[in-house]
């Protein structure tokens, strides 16, 4: 079974499905997405994430470092052999360490003591990323476990996946959200790193499973400014939805969080998303909910 390493496990969550939910990070994704909201959940192994703004100055980075890589909030990412023992002496959490191994057993216990939020709020767990399905034993494991507890199993999921993965996670499974974030192809490759294929193709595969009732399904897209929040954009997916069959989905308001992260990993902000920083004003989101009213699909 390939085990994933986990990134955080974030308690009392309202964001990532119904109800207070316990959301579980899993690292590893086969999406490069530009905005991606965990930037830090991208790569399978174990990274360095460093905030300057949080550094208190005392040095034992410095003191620690093997190789003259880590100074007072700011790591030479050339020379840094990744080690991580500033992560384990920083006091102040402005160097950390991006993914940890975690076993099964206490990840279970974790989720059963918020059980009491769950039956109350009608929540439960999140398996989000990354992408969760590159780990579908793993994660098919721990939602056998979960739901043996009484406690209901999300996957949120970009698909882009082979559909057996998907599909052999379901049995312990109450309900799927489904990323569906371009319809152009060559848009998809640029800002996502991946084709937009094998995803759409998984999505009609899902709908008829959903249709059987093997699965809830709910089809999200994120909005990014000028990337997938176009009207162009927006009509096409509608198009597609409404062929197949889809009643509801949901628009993610865009949250540019994500360019303090990408900051901390070393990484770049594509120009084009530099000047935006607040999320899209009630107007725009109502012209957006407008595309899906038009063609039937509740959002
Ligand atoms: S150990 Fe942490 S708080 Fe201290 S100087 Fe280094 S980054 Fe700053
Ligand atoms: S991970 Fe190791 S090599 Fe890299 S900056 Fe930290 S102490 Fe130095």
């Amino acid at each position: 079974m390939k085990t994933p390493l986990i990134l955080d496990i974030k308690g009392n969550s309202l964001d990532d499905g119904h109800g207070i939910r316990t959301v579980i990070f899993l690292k590893g994704c086969s999406m490069r997405c530009c905005w991606c909201h965990n930037p830090e959940s991208q790569a399978p192994e174990a990274e360095l994430s460093v905030s300057p703004k949080d550094c208190i100055g005392c040095g034992d980075c410095r003191a620690v470092c093997p190789t003259g890589a880590a100074s007072p909030g700011h790591v030479d990412r050339e020379a840094c052999q990744k080690c991580f023992r500033c992560a384990q002496v920083c006091p102040a959490r402005a160097y950390r360490i991006m993914g940890q191994e975690r076993a099964m057993e206490e990840i279970v216990e974790r989720c059963l003591s918020d059980k009491a939020f769950y039956d109350a709020s009608g929540g439960g767990v999140t398996l989000s990323g990354g992408e969760p399905a590159l780990y579908p034993d793993w994660c098919a494991a721990l939602a056998e476990q979960l739901r043996a507890k009484g406690i209901f199993v999300l996957l949120e999921t970009a698909g882009n996946v082979p559909y057996d993965a998907l599909s052999q996670m379901l049995p312990p499974l109450d309900a799927v959200y489904y990323d569906i974030k371009l319809m152009d192809p060559v848009l998809h490759r640029r800002y996502c790193g991946a084709d937009n294929g094998r995803i759409l193709d998984n999505f009609r595969k899902l709908r008829q499973d959903a249709a059987e009732g093997r699965v809830a399904l709910l089809p999200r897209t994120p909005l990014i400014p000028g990337v997938t929040d176009t009207e162009e954009n927006l009509a096409a997916i509608a198009e597609f939805y409404r062929e197949n069959g889809v009643r509801r989905c949901e628009l993610l308001p865009y949250n540019p969080t994500w360019t303090g992260k990408a900051a901390a990993l070393g990484r770049e902000v594509p120009y084009e998303l530099q000047r935006h920083t607040t999320p899209q004003d009630g107007e725009k989101l109502r012209r957006c909910r407008e595309i899906f009213l038009r063609a039937g699909i509740e959002c």
